[in-house]
């Protein structure tokens, strides 16, 4: 590995449905409707493990833990993301800088975007200035503007820990 910043992209969707759970950036969110999922459906936290695993030149998300595999059925993303940041360690690389950006109709995102973002902080290790998270409403349009689906689109910065 050289000492160069290396950028990684990961995208993610989740089907929602009324009445599942709802945890998007591992917060626990009261909402109308929640993604249906294998594992806790957390579209943030897949996209963003997909994003530094890539920039990392690692296995994506669906090739670590696949959503066949019993053991990751119900399973909270968070530990995703603890597997991924062991491998990230493993490499002596760190996460210099995520953002993210929600695609959703529901749930309203403005009351729990501050909560998010520390919990991706405290996640992937960064300081809290380096990571950012936008929700978008898709303005109505196909299926996340109608409110079936969630789409989370990350980059990730990774450079020498
Ligand atoms: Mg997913």
């Amino acid at each position: 590995m050289n000492d160069l910043p290396r950028i990684g992209l990961g995208i993610d969707v989740h089907r929602l449905e009324p009445g599942r759970p709802c945890v998007l950036a591992g917060v626990a969110i009261d909402s109308p409707v929640g993604p249906i999922g294998h594992s806790d459906g957390d579209a943030v936290l897949h996209a963003v493990c997909d994003a530094v695993l890539g920039a990392c030149g690692l296995d994506d998300l669906g090739t670590l833990f696949p959503d066949n595999a019993a053991a990751n059925a119900g399973r909270a993303s968070a530990e995703f993301c603890a597997a991924t940041m062991q491998r990230v360690r493993g490499l002596r690389l760190c996460v210099w800088s995520l953002d993210v950006v929600l695609e959703t109709n529901l749930p309203k995102l403005a009351p729990h975007r501050a909560a998010m973002r520390a919990r991706l902080a405290e996640l992937f290790g960064i300081a809290l200035d380096r990571v950012n998270l936008k929700g978008k409403t898709g303005e109505r349009v196909d299926a996340i503007g109608r409110g079936e689906a969630m789409r989370a689109t990350a980059v990730a910065l990774v450079g020498p820990a």
